[in-house]
């Protein structure tokens, strides 16, 4: 698949931060990893913490799949609100869905306090807005709802965004957690964490061949040689949708814009993460160099050729977008990005086992909360490995 336009913002600013040999003997090792984005770093990182024996592969550079077009912001909020959400799993599994992917923000700025180098990571409170009038109905339930559970937030009326924010709206939630990072410089860093800890990387290796037999998995690469594992873990983003014959995915194109610095460190409210109620939602942060960047504008297609052919055009777009919203901040574009994105139906991943593909786990964190859902897989698939029961199991498998 082609995951991205070119020129991402975070692959522009950090470069090619490492490079891997490609496989060129064949091994035998417990765990292979298909994949090395955010997601099978993340596996990679929990893995090799726990003494495992581990092979990741990866047919592009590493972080070169959707890791590196990642606007990255983290939260708690799932792209299907939480009443929503109940309607589709029940209210037990939909609050353990939010509430997981809170501590999930807690457990991935421990993991960066480990890591040698700063990945841009910063907690940001999260303002949740109602586009429209009919929209603040549920700004209120969803207040509710949140709140029943525990859920640290505030709900904002349209005098309160007023005095806040530079535009209106008619109502809104204002959430404590949430966070944002540098996801491509962050998978790096977990990189070199798990080599320092074992893990073998190769990556322009292609797997090419899988072969699930009884007693573990063998797998052909692009240059002949294979890997014999003991289980395999997917963690090959987007591209996975081709080892499964159920449809589980729609694919669309997403697009961002990241302006030059801004002098002033105060770009708007505590440079809160900013979404809204409407599908396709416009979304904006910061970043820890000052810059601003606005994302959205999505269309229902995965078409790269189109995809790229219109990305000037919606970055036009998503700065006007931007301006109606803070008239007085200057902003001038300095990057424009594409790039395919993945939703299922219920804005849940897809972790674990699938009766077609013995002896391999499956590490889908597809919608909008993607990083949060990589960290829950990374846990879930690590406690399947070492016997430890974990509560997301059954509430992210795929026979849900
Ligand atoms: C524009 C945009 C904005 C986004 N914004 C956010 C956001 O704000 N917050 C958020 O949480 N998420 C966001 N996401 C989603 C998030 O970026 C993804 O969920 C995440 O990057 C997926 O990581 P991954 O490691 O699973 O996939 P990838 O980064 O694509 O990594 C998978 C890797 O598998 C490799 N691979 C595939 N097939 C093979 C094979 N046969 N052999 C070997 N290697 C293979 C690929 O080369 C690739 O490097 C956004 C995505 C986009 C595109």
């Amino acid at each position: 698949m082609d995951l991205r336009t070119e020129s991402p913002f975070w692959l522009m600013k950090n470069g090619i931060v490492r490079s891997y040999p490609s496989i060129k003997q064949s091994y035998s090792t417990d765990i292979a990893i298909m994949g090395g984005g955010i997601t099978g770093a993340l596996i990679a990182y929990h893995l090799t913490k726990e003494g495992i024996p581990a092979i990741l592969l990866d047919k592009r550079k590493i972080g070169m799949g959707s890791t590196c077009a990642s606007t990255a912001l983290l939260q708690y909020e799932i792209d299907t609100p939480l009443g929503e959400l109940s309607r589709y799993v029940g209210t037990e599994n939909a609050n353990k869905s939010y509430l997981m992917c809170i501590e999930a923000i807690e457990k991935i700025q421990n993991i960066t306090k480990s890591l040698k180098k700063e990945v841009g990571f910063s907690l940001k409170k999260s303002f949740y807005f109602a586009s429209t009038q009919k929209d603040a109905k549920e700004i209120k339930s969803e207040y509710q709802l949140r709140k029943n559970i525990g859920i640290d937030l505030d709900i904002l009326s349209s005098q309160d965004i007023n005095k806040l924010f530079p535009f209106s709206a008619p109502a809104g939630l204002l959430s404590k957690d949430g966070a944002q990072l540098d996801a491509y410089i962050f998978t790096h860093e977990l990189m070199n964490a798990s080599m320092e800890k074992g893990l073998k990387i190769f990556d322009k290796t292609e797997v090419v061949e899988m072969n699930q037999h009884k007693r573990g998995v063998e797998l052909k690469t692009n240059f002949g040689q294979t890997v014999k594992a003991k289980k395999l873990i997917i963690a090959s983003g987007y591209e996975s949708q081709g080892y499964l014959s159920k449809k589980i995915v729609d694919f669309n194109s997403s697009f961002a814009i990241v302006s030059e610095p801004f002098e002033a460190k105060k770009l708007w409210y505590e440079n809160c993460l900013i979404w809204e109620t409407a599908r396709p939602y416009l979304y904006m942060r910061t970043t820890d160099d000052n810059r601003i960047l606005v994302g959205g504008k999505d269309v229902t297609f995965y078409n790269p050729n189109k995809r790229d052919k219109i990305t000037e055009i919606k970055g036009v777009q998503l700065k006007k977008a931007f301006e109606k919203k803070f008239p007085d901040l200057d902003f001038r574009t300095d990057f424009c990005w594409g790039g395919t994105f993945a939703e299922t139906k219920d804005g849940l991943p897809y972790i674990g086992k699938v009766a077609e593909h013995p002896n391999t786990y499956f590490a889908l964190g597809f919608g909008g909360n993607g990083i949060v859902f990589s960290l829950l897989a990374a846990e879930i698939i690590r406690d399947s490995l070492i016997g430890k029961k974990n509560k997301g199991e059954e509430i992210f498998k795929f026979e849900r």
